[in-house]
């Protein structure tokens, strides 16, 4: 009986004991005539509407509309060529080792006489993959390259049904030959295209 007693007491003191002083009583005022037509609150909300019709649009109509971009935006993954259009990435490992999210995988490869024209290196990925549901796109696979043979473009992975075509291989990745293609290429680097 004691103990009932005290739990009692001790939930109404907490209950009753305001925290602060910012308690603000509300009073139930009984509306007036025009309030219970709703009238002025349907005025109210209506002018708000018309306010915001004149107003400039912050929507934009994608995707036949884009946003530019921030200049610091960090976007999806190009494995970069050389202005000979062969392969920079030596799959040397560095851009897996620093990347936080373990996105990146690869497999190295020696390069065989006659492949001078498509490998900068002696060694490159033969197969190298971004796991896009991973990758949290902080650019440290950039930063810690050091044949300048990935970066982050200003871009994203588009939608995929699958969770295999978030894996990204070097077809997705690779940016286009210059030499081949040098106006995707120039559209991949973001250079403006001569015609
Ligand atoms: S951007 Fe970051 S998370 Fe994504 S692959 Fe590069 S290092 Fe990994
Ligand atoms: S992208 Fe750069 S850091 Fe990564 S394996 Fe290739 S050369 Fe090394």
């Amino acid at each position: 009986m004691q103990r009932s007693i005290f739990y009692t007491y001790t939930f109404e003191s907490s209950y009753m004991l305001a925290l602060t002083n910012k308690k603000k009583l509300v009073e139930r005022k009984t509306m007036t005539f025009w309030e219970r037509t709703y009238l002025p609150a349907i005025a109210k909300g209506m002018g708000i509407t018309f306010g915001h019709i004149f107003k400039k649009k912050p929507t934009i109509n994608y995707p036949e509309q884009t946003r530019p971009f921030s200049p610091v935006f960090r976007g999806l993954q190009v494995l970069n060529r050389d202005e000979e259009g062969r392969e920079r990435c030596t799959a040397c490992g560095l851009c897996a080792v620093a990347c936080p999210a373990e996105a990146i995988t690869m497999e190295a490869a020696e390069r065989l006489p006659g492949e001078e024209d498509l490998y900068k290196e002696e060694k490159y990925a033969a197969r190298y993959e971004i796991n896009m549901l991973r990758c949290i796109f902080c650019g440290l696979c950039e930063e810690a390259c050091p044949k300048d043979a990935i970066y982050l473009s200003e871009t994203f992975a588009p939608a995929n049904y699958t969770r295999k075509g978030f894996i990204y291989g070097k077809e997705e990745l690779l940016i286009p030959d210059p030499k081949k293609q040098p106006v995707e290429f120039a559209k991949a680097r973001g250079l403006r295209v001569k015609h």
